[in-house]
């Protein structure tokens, strides 16, 4: 018996799945909403990579749905009897059937829901915190799902989404994510809230602000936990979350541009911060 006949879903473990209009398509359909989202506290990833990232890092799998092309593929096989090991639906669907739940055309050959995980800045272990990261009212989710890898990539310890923000379990926030999404830690909170939180956060705060006064390589960042407050895209930083900072870093421009994208800018001082720790060794060390 060869390895993937032996990983082959068996029949009468997968649901087999034709149209599109079936209630269970129409639910994961449904997923592409926020209030769906939000009600269930459930969201989709799609693709295999994301899926085994996932469930490595053991996120609740509630369903898995793979394309009837797909059946053949080892790796496919032996995620899907992954999935139905920790419980979820698995179904097996057509190409229209994977087009219609991730609403575009060449879907991935693999789909899952997972349930929502967020964390309690309340109740945060600040001992174990190295570089946290602040996000003011982030309104654009390829920019939130590219800062989330990005903070993964440099080992930031977890992000606050704080005030009204793009919805990181949202596909297209995930898609940027690339898997990040499942790495670090993510709390969210009103503004208030966060100020409140920031009072007992004892670390240095470094707001970046396009009228700051320090160049943001003058400061030192040896020091740990720090957190880095970034403004919203349109806005900036406001002037509550501008008054909490123990410094507004710029980070000098030449030429026409009047501000840095928020995921680039965020980038250049997640590198700069944790500039000491970064090795090309760094993953086996
Ligand atoms: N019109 C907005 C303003 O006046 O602040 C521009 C916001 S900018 C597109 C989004 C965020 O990226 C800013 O709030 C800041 O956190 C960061 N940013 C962008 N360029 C920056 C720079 N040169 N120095 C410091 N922060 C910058």
């Amino acid at each position: 018996m060869t390895q993937h006949t032996h990983n082959k879903p068996k029949s009468g473990q997968v649901k087999e799945i034709t149209s599109a209009a079936n209630p269970v398509i129409k639910d994961l359909r449904a997923l592409s909403q926020k209030k769906y989202r939000d009600r269930e506290g459930i969201f989709l990833a799609e693709g295999l990579k994301l899926v085994t990232d996932a469930l490595d890092l053991d996120w609740v799998i509630r369903t898995f749905v793979f394309a009837r092309t797909a059946l053949d593929n080892p790796l496919v096989a032996k995620t899907a009897a992954r999935a139905r090991a920790a419980g979820a639906l698995v179904i097996e669907a057509n190409n229209k059937v994977m087009e219609a739940i991730t609403r575009r055309d060449n879907p991935q050959n693999v789909i899952a829901v997972f349930e929502q995980r967020w964390c309690k800045a309340e109740t945060m272990d600040f001992a174990r915190q190295t570089l946290l990261l602040g996000l003011d009212r982030v309104r654009d989710p390829g920019n939130l799902g590219t800062i989330i890898r990005t903070a993964d990539a440099v080992g930031a310890s977890g992000i606050l989404l704080i005030g009204d923000t793009t919805d990181p379990f949202s596909l297209e926030a995930v898609r940027a994510t690339r898997g990040s999404v499942f790495a670090v830690p993510l709390y969210r909170l009103g503004e208030q809230k966060f100020l409140d939180w920031r009072r007992s956060f004892s670390g240095m705060v470094v707001g970046t602000h396009l009228q700051g006064a320090v160049d943001y390589r003058q400061i030192d960042y040896k020091k740990e936990p720090m957190l880095l407050l970034m403004g919203n895209e349109q806005q900036g930083l406001s002037d509550n979350l501008a008054a909490a900072c123990d410094r507004l870093a710029r980070i000098p421009q030449a030429g026409q541009a009047d501000s840095l994208n928020l995921a680039v800018a965020t980038g250049v001082m997640l590198y700069e911060m944790r500039r000491n720790h970064l090795t090309l060794d760094v993953r086996s060390a």
